[in-house]
């Protein structure tokens, strides 16, 4: 089954990440693989060369990574190319916006941080969210430039919110490879005047470990400005706890597939992944709340943050729930502005 294969690409990937060593010397291959699913009456042949075109399709998409064959590659190719030249634009055109989610804090029923969530007001198929374009600003590099855009002006809709709110940026495995990425986060900073306490920038797994020795280098050079990091999507990779320790990291997001199978009693891993986290110290959000019976089960697991549609849905910044209270009262935890 498809799974299956894609399962074991991720596991021949995960054992050669942490590299190999040969005599002294430690190397870190990189792997590019080719999935086709060969039906019965295939010819083994075609398969094999099919197999083939995913293998390169792997390595134009940046190597280290796996992709499937399929017959419409061809086609997809074509638009995925006008994607990216309308997406190029878009930067320019104006066609981009924020959308804000908040996090809730189950102790304090407090809103302290929110999540930045990028959306394409594309001009013929109207608002497009970030799973429709950030797979081919990936894969051509404009998630640079667009995720530079989105840090940019994720702090300048912080001007309006109270001093405690945090927000949370997403930056993609691109990003966090470029050299220049803690100057361009300290200058932007500084640019705002937002204090690096009130960043959390989110990674996922799979985006540290394409690199995991460089990657380790950046979080911390980051970390020292006195910001967060967090990782994203937790559970759908191959962290390990000493990763987790090893990294210094601030906290982690448990996958939304964790929280939804929750309600069909599959509750052992979230737990595990709460008391391990509490053992290492770090801050725990769940993604995708979507029932009241979730948030009674996470916050029964000892979960302290809650992100999801039950507490609201990625919404404008004017509509972020502190921002429809009298400015006064805006403050969270009754402190005054300033
Ligand atoms: P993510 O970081 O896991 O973001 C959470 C996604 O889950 C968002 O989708 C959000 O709208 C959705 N969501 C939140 N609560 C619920 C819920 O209760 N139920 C369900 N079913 N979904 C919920 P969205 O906005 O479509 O973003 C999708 C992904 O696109 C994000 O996943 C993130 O990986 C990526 N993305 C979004 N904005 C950016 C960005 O500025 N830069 C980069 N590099 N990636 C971004
Ligand atoms: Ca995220
Ligand atoms: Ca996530």
């Amino acid at each position: 089954a498809p799974e299956q294969a894609l399962e074991l690409a991720g596991r021949i990937r995960a054992r050669l990440a942490d590299g190999v060593l040969v005599g002294p010397d430690h190397y870190r291959p990189t792997m590019s693989i080719g999935i086709v699913i060969a039906g019965p009456d295939d010819v083994p042949i075609t398969a094999l060369r099919d197999a083939d075109t995913a293998m390169y399709r792997a390595k134009e998409r940046g190597r280290d990574r796996t992709e499937w064959f399929d017959p419409s590659l061809h086609r997809a190719t074509v638009a995925s190319f006008e994607l990216e030249r309308e997406l190029r634009d878009a930067i320019e055109r104006g066609q981009l916006h924020l959308v804000f989610q908040p996090i809730l804090d189950l102790d304090t029923d407090e809103v302290r941080s929110c999540e930045a969530l990028v959306r394409w007001t594309h001009p013929e198929r109207g608002e497009l969210g970030p799973d429709e374009f950030i797979p081919v600003a990936e894969s051509s590099g404009l998630v640079v430039p667009l995720g530079t855009w989105v840090l940019r002006h994720a702090l300048a809709a912080m001007k309006e919110w109270p001093n405690a709110v945090r927000v949370s940026v997403n930056l993609s495995p691109r990003q966090l490879a470029e050299p220049d990425l803690f100057a361009l986060v300290r200058d932007a900073l500084e640019e705002f005047g937002v204090h690096a306490s009130r960043l959390i920038l989110e990674v996922t797994e799979t985006a540290v470990l394409q690199d995991p020795t460089a990657a380790a280098r950046t979080i911390s050079t980051l970390r020292a400005l006195g910001l967060s990091v967090v990782i994203d999507d937790f559970g759908t990779g191959y962290t390990s706890l000493s990763f987790l320790r090893d990294y210094r990291l601030d906290g982690l997001k448990i996958d939304r597939s964790f929280i939804t199978d929750l309600e069909h009693g599959s509750t052992a891993i979230v737990d595990a992944i709460i008391c391990m986290s509490g053992a290492l110290g770090l801050n725990v959000v769940a993604e995708g709340v979507e029932t009241l019976a979730q948030l009674e089960q996470i916050r029964s697991l000892g979960c302290r943050y809650i992100q999801g549609y039950l507490v609201s849905p990625p919404v404008a910044s004017d509509e972020l729930p502190f921002m429809k209270l009298p400015r006064a009262a805006t403050e969270l935890g009754g402190r005054r502005p300033g």
